[in-house]
């Protein structure tokens, strides 16, 4: 258990897939290694029903229990894990860097590893802020139930979006599709799925400009983007995928971000402060899979330890 003002070789921010891995490989190097996940280990992936392309499951597993794996996995080798530990300042100290938490612990380290993964991006339109929580989420696994016999739409069409809306219909009556483009983004298999089941119904080319209802969701307004038109419908529930925005917030001005707000790296995943590498969705990369994540951890883990043989070298 830490009790904050400690001193580690490696802190990883961040308990996803990313984190966990890079955890796991830097515990087995024996690392005085340091987790700090701002709510519960898992990362995004754990909110999602079922994993069906992570090697190795032939049958799916759940996201829930695949993420639970990993825990135990890095926790046999002795890594240490700080939950509900949100870290809000980093800061390149003498040597090494300070890492302080939004309770004012602060930790010092001599190398970071960030996998803070993402968050689900808003849409941004009217009565979007207003009924969070109250007929809109983000997160069709924690908030289906809630939505038996109903009809809800989902708004975007890549993986998650489908994936999700399939999960819906476990509990829906009826769930609406609903896309900008006159084509799904999300891999094929996954449409296929979609067009079988007849619980869903797919609304191409259109958008939602404004969600409806006073103390809940009611109903919202879809434009169809070719003839301008705008049809009123009543629904009770909105789930929006419309992909995701990283969260690295805590070290703008600190870190070379891109145009998006993703870490930049060079190939070891080293980000432009030396001793401070990245890795998973909050990368700037091509792929925002598990399996991709997995990887980058190790990678990450790997650089971190070949960084702190060339400082001890060094004398530093
Ligand atoms: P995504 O693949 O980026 O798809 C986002 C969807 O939202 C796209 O269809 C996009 O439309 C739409 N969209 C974006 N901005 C919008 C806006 N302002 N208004 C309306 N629609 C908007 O994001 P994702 O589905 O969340 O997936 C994120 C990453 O996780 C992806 O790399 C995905 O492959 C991965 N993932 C994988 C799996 C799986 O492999 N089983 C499951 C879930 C997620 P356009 O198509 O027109 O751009």
């Amino acid at each position: 258990m830490s009790n904050g003002n400690s001193s580690y070789d490696l802190i990883i921010i961040g308990g996803g897939p990313a984190g966990l891995t890079a955890g796991i490989y830097a515990a087995r190097a024996r690392l005085k290694t340091l987790l700090l996940e701002e709510r519960l280990p898992g990362g995004q992936i754990s909110t999602t029903e079922y994993v069906e392309n992570y090697p190795g499951f032939p049958d799916v597993i759940k996201g829930r229990e695949l993420t639970q794996k990993m825990e135990e996995q890095s926790k046999r080798f002795g890594l240490e894990i700080l939950s509900l530990s949100k870290v809000i300042f980093l800061k390149d100290a003498a040597v090494g860097f300070e890492i302080r938490l939004i309770n004012k612990k602060s930790y010092s380290t001599k190398t970071v590893i960030i996998a803070t993964g993402a968050s689900p991006a808003k849409l941004n339109i009217p009565g979007e802020k207003e009924l969070i929580g109250r007929g809109i989420s983000y997160c069709a696994t924690c908030d289906g139930p809630f939505f038996k016999d109903k009809k809800v739409i989902i708004i975007g069409g890549g993986n998650a979006a489908i994936e999700e809306a399939m999960f819906l219909t476990r509990f829906a009556s009826k769930v609406l599709i609903v896309h900008r483009r006159d084509q799904l983004r999300a891999d094929k298999v996954l449409q296929e799925g979609v067009l079988k089941n007849e619980k869903i119904e797919l609304i191409l080319g259109s958008e939602v400009i404004k969600i409806i209802g006073k103390s809940k969701v009611e109903g919202c307004i879809i434009r169809n983007k070719k003839s301008g038109d705008e049809n009123e419908m009543a629904i009770d529930g909105v789930f929006i995928y419309i992909g995701s925005v990283p969260n690295t917030n805590f070290v703008k001005g600190i870190l070379k971000l891109n145009e998006k707000g993703y870490i930049v790296t060079d190939n070891e995943l080293q980000t432009s402060l030396p001793g401070i590498f990245a890795a998973g969705d909050v990368r700037e990369n091509k792929l925002k899979q598990v399996a991709v994540a997995v990887g980058e951890g190790a990678l990450a883990g790997v650089s971190a330890q070949k960084y702190l043989e060339e400082m001890k070298n060094k004398n530093l």
